[in-house]
C-alpha cells in the first residue's frame, strides 16, 4: 500500500514539530525518519498511526483519505523500541494478542501466531514469559505481534534502542528480512545515520520539524543537499573548512590557515564552506596535496588509521590506509580526488555542486 503524506504540519501549543511535511512511500518500500533529537520523526510516525490528528495537511493510504480515521481503524502493525509485551502471557499469547481482541476463534489465532513466530525465528520459545527471554528474541516476538493481523504498513519508532552493538546489527539485518519476506511497507525512525542508511531503501532526513532531503542511501551520502545532511550523515563526521576567494580566479585561501585551494571554476563565492569527508582523503605527495599540515593524533579504528592533521589553526581528520608509515609530529600531505569535494554555502548551507 502506498502512503502519501501531504503538506501535513503538526502545532504544539508554541512547537512546530512537523512543518508542511510531503512525501509519498511506495507499498513495499522500507523508508527510514533520520533526524537529530526533536526534529519531529516520532510526530510524524504518531501522525500515520492516527494517534495524533495532522493540524493541517493529509495523509493518503492507497487512495483513501485516512486523515480524520482513528488509530484501530488504520490496520497498522507498531514495534517500539521498550518493546510493550505483555510480562504475564506466554510468547505464543503475546503473539495472539491482536487476533483475539479482533475476536478471531482461538484455533485460528493460535495457527496464525505460531507461523508468525516461525517466521521471526522464535518458533521453539513460543511458552516463555517474555521474562524469560534475551532483548533481541524480546524485540522478535514485538514484531510478530505487529505482523499477526496482516497490517498494511509497519511502523517503527527506534526498535533497536535498547540493543547491545552486535544485537542491533544482527536485529537491523533481521527487520529488513522480515520486512521484505512480508513484502509490506514499513517506515523505520530512528537517530542512528549508519542504521538508516543500511536498512532502508530510502533515508528522509528531517532537521526541526523540516525535511531536508529525501532520497536513497548512496545519494544521502554522495550529494548531501546542504552542510546539515553532509555533518549529519558519515561517521567519523565530514570536515569543513571555510575558504575566502583571493584575487587570483580560482584561488580561495582557508580561513585559519594560509595555504591556498583550487577551486571549480563555475565557484564564485566571496566565502565558501568545504566539505572533505575523512575517508575520501589520503596521504600523497607535496605536488598532488591539497593540503600540508602535521600530524597530531593517530589511531587505529577498525581496518583504518584515523589521523588528526593540524594546519595552522585548522584540525582536519583522515581516514588512511594502516599499512603507510606515519607518526604523530610528521609532516604530511593529503589529497583527494576532485569530485569527492563537497561546497556550500556559508549563508544557508546549501550544496552548491
Ligand atoms: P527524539 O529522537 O528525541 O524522540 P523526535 O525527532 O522524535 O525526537 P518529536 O518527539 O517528534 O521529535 O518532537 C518534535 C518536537 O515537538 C520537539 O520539539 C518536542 O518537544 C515537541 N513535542 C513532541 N510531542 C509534544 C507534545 N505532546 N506536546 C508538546 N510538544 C511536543
Amino acid at each position: 500500500m502506498d502512503v502519501r503524506i501531504e503538506n501535513v504540519t503538526m502545532e504544539f501549543q508554541n512547537t512546530v514539530a512537523v512543518n508542511s511535511l510531503s512525501t509519498t512511500i511506495r507499498n513495499g518500500e522500507m523508508v527510514s525518519l533520520l533526524g537529530p533529537s526533536g526534529c519531529g520523526k516520532s510526530t510524524t510516525l504518531m501522525l500515520l498511526a492516527g494517534l495524533y490528528k495532522p493540524t493541517c495537511g493529509n495523509i493518503y493510504f492507497g487512495e483513501k483519505n485516512v486523515t480524520n480515521i482513528d488509530a484501530e481503524k488504520r490496520e497498522i502493525g507498531m514495534v517500539f523500541q521498550n518493546y510493550a509485551l505483555y510480562p504475564h502471557l506466554s510468547v505464543l499469547k503475546n503473539i495472539m494478542f491482536p487476533l483475539r481482541m479482533q475476536k478471531v476463534p482461538k484455533r485460528e489465532a493460535k495457527d496464525r501466531a505460531m507461523e508468525m513466530a516461525r517466521l521471526v525465528q522464535i518458533g521453539h520459545l513460543v511458552d516463555r514469559k517474555p521474562g524469560q527471554l534475551s532483548g533481541g528474541q524480546q524485540q522478535r516476538v514485538a514484531i510478530a505481534r505487529a505482523l499477526v493481523k496482516k497490517p498494511n504498513l509497519l511502523l517503527l519508532d527506534e526498535p533497536l534502542s535498547n540493543l547491545d552493538a552486535r544485537l542491533r546489527l544482527e536485529m537491523r539485518e533481521e527487520i529488513r528480512r522480515i520486512q521484505q519476506e512480508v513484502g509490506i511497507t514499513a517506515i523505520f525512525v530512528t537517530h542512528d545515520q549508519e542504521e538508516a542508511l543500511s536498512i532502508s531503501d530510502r533515508v528522509m532526513l528531517m532537521k526541526d520539524g523540516v525535511l531536508q532531503q529525501d532520497s536513497i542511501p548512496q545519494e544521502m551520502y554522495r550529494k548531501p543537499i546542504n552542510s546539515f545532511a553532509a555533518a549529519f550523515i558519515g561517521n567519523p563526521p565530514i570536515n569543513f573548512l571555510l575558504a575566502r576567494k583571493t584575487e587570483q580566479a580560482g584561488n580561495y585561501e582557508l580561513v585559519n590557515s594560509s595555504q591556498i585551494i583550487k577551486l571549480p571554476g563555475y565557484l564564485n563565492q566571496q566565502k565558501i564552506q568545504i566539505g572533505l569527508r575523512p575517508e575520501n582523503l589520503f596521504l600523497t605527495d607535496k605536488d598532488n596535496a591539497l593540503l600540508t599540515g602535521e600530524v597530531i593524533h593517530l589511531e587505529t579504528i577498525g581496518r583504518d588509521t584515523l589521523i588528526r592533521v593540524q594546519i595552522e589553526d585548522v584540525t582536519i581528520r583522515a581516514l588512511i590506509d594502516p599499512s603507510i608509515p606515519i607518526n604523530v609530529g610528521d609532516q604530511c600531505h593529503l589529497g583527494i580526488e576532485q569530485d569527492h569535494v563537497h561546497y556550500f554555502d556559508t549563508e544557508n548551507g546549501s550544496n552548491l555542486e
